[in-house]
C-alpha cells in the first residue's frame, strides 16, 4: 500500500462526513506536555477533572500498545446564535458558553471518529485504533497542536487560521504509520488581549492555566463558590468565552456546517427564574442533551443565582426567599442568601433573619451573615 496516497484518502472520506480539519502526528510521548503538566500539579493549578496519572496522558503506547500515529480532528463550531432573544429587566437570561450550544459536542465527535474508524477497517482490515473526546487520557490540545491542526494560543485554546478557535477536538491512535504533518507556528506574537481580559486573572505565565480560577471550570464546581469568583461570574450559567471572544484571530468566525451543533436560543441563553424551580424531570427534558448539562442541574442553580444577584434582580427575591427557607440542598439555601442581601429590598433583612434563627447548618448560616451584612452596609 502507498502510505501516503492513503493518507491522502482518508482526508478526502474526512470531508465527506463532516470533518473540517483533520492532522496527523506520530504516536512519540508528548515531552514537552509531560513537563506542563508536572509544572501545573506542582503548582495546584489542575482542576481535578483531568486523569490523574501524568504518564497515561502523555504516552500513547500506554493507551495502545503498537501505536505508531495519531489522527487529530477538529469541527468548527459556531460562535454567533441566530434570534438571540433578549434579556429584559423582568426576564434576566444566563447564557451558556459556545461550546456547550447545540447536542453534546462528545456525541457528535464520536459519531465522526467512529464513521473514520469504520472507513480505516474497511480498507487495513487488521488496523488497531482508540479514539477519544475531552475525557480520554491523551490531551486534545497537545495532539492538535503537534498535528498541525493550529497553534496553541496564550489563552490555551488550539487557534486554526481557518476557524479560529470555535474547534471542537477529538483524536484516534493508530497502528498505521501515517506521515506525521508538521505543527504551525505560534501566530500570537505580542498580542497579549486574552491574558489582560480574562476577569480572574486565570491565564498565567505564558500560556499556562490555573483551573482552580478560570470561571469555565468554576462553574462546574458543585459546593459554594468561593467569595473572590462570584461577582465574577456575570450571568454565565455555564463555561466562559471571554478569552476567546476576544481573540483578534476569531474576529468574524463564525460556521454552521453542523446542524447537530445549532443552538435553541432558549436553552443557550435560559430565562434565569425558572431555572431555579426546575425539578429532575423538567432539566433533563430541557438541558439533558447538552454538554453543560454533565454535572447536574445544581451547579447550574447556583450560578443562576449569583447572575441574578449580578443582575440586582428585585423581581426574582420572591423566588430566591422560597429556596434560602426550604431548598433541601444546603449550597442553594446559602447561596440564595447571599443573593438576596446583595439584591437587597424591603423586608429582606426580616426574611434573613427568621432563616438564620431555624437553619441548622454552619456553612449556610455563614452565607446567611454575610447576607445580612450587605442589607446593614445599604
Ligand atoms: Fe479567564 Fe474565562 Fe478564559 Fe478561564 S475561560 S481563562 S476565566 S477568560
Ligand atoms: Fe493569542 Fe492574542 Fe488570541 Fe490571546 S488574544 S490567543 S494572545 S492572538
Amino acid at each position: 500500500m502507498n502510505i501516503e496516497q492513503f493518507k491522502q484518502e482518508v482526508i478526502a472520506y474526512s470531508k465527506e462526513i463532516g470533518i473540517d480539519k483533520i492532522g496527523f502526528t506520530s504516536a512519540n510521548m508528548f515531552e514537552e506536555l509531560k513537563q506542563r503538566l508536572i509544572t501545573q500539579q506542582e503548582l495546584g493549578y489542575q482542576s481535578g477533572f483531568e486523569e490523574p496519572d501524568i504518564e497515561k496522558r502523555v504516552t500513547p503506547v500506554k493507551l495502545l500498545p503498537k501505536a505508531s500515529s495519531i489522527i487529530s480532528i477538529a469541527l468548527a463550531y459556531p460562535s454567533k446564535m441566530k434570534n438571540a432573544p433578549k434579556s429584559t429587566r423582568e426576564d434576566r437570561r444566563g447564557i451558556f458558553c459556545r461550546a456547550s450550544w447545540g447536542q453534546d459536542y462528545h456525541t457528535i465527535l464520536r459519531d465522526r471518529l467512529s464513521k473514520l474508524e469504520s472507513f480505516l477497517k474497511e480498507k487495513v482490515p487488521d488496523i488497531q485504533v482508540k479514539s477519544m473526546v475531552d475525557t480520554g487520557e491523551l490531551s486534545d490540545r497537545a495532539v492538535a497542536e503537534r498535528a498541525g491542526i493550529g497553534w496553541s494560543g496564550k489563552n490555551c485554546s488550539i487557534i486554526t487560521p481557518e476557524f479560529g478557535s470555535y474547534v471542537y477536538l477529538g483524536e484516534m491512535i493508530t497502528n498505521f504509520p501515517f506521515p506525521p504533518d508538521t505543527p504551525m507556528e505560534d501566530q500570537c506574537g505580542s498580542c497579549r488581549k486574552c491574558l489582560d481580559v480574562c476577569p480572574t486573572g486565570a491565564l498565567v505565565q505564558g500560556g499556562q492555566l490555573d483551573s482552580t480560577k478560570c470561571i469555565a471550570f468554576l462553574t462546574q464546581t458543585k459546593g459554594f463558590l468561593a467569595d473572590e469568583y462570584r461577582t465574577k461570574i456575570g450571568n454565565r450559567i455555564y463555561g466562559c468565552d471571554t478569552c476567546q471572544t476576544v481573540c483578534p484571530v476569531n474576529k468574524g468566525k463564525d460556521f454552521h456546517f453542523h446542524e447537530e451543533m445549532e443552538p435553541d436560543p432558549e436553552i443557550a441563553k435560559p430565562k434565569l427564574k425558572p431555572l431555579l424551580t426546575m425539578s429532575n424531570r423538567e432539566f433533563k427534558e430541557k438541558f439533558g442533551h447538552i454538554s453543560g448539562a454533565w454535572r447536574g442541574k445544581k451547579p447550574l442553580q447556583r450560578n443562576a443565582i449569583l447572575a441574578l444577584a449580578h443582575f440586582k434582580d428585585t423581581t426574582a427575591l420572591p423566588e430566591l426567599i422560597k429556596l434560602m427557607h426550604e431548598d433541601p440542598r444546603p449550597v442553594i439555601r446559602g447561596t440564595a442568601a447571599w443573593a438576596i442581601g446583595k439584591i437587597g429590598g424591603n423586608d429582606v433583612a426580616e426574611e434573613l433573619h427568621q432563616a438564620y434563627e431555624k437553619e441548622m447548618d454552619e456553612d449556610v448560616k455563614k452565607e446567611i451573615k454575610k447576607g445580612l451584612a450587605f442589607v446593614e452596609e445599604k
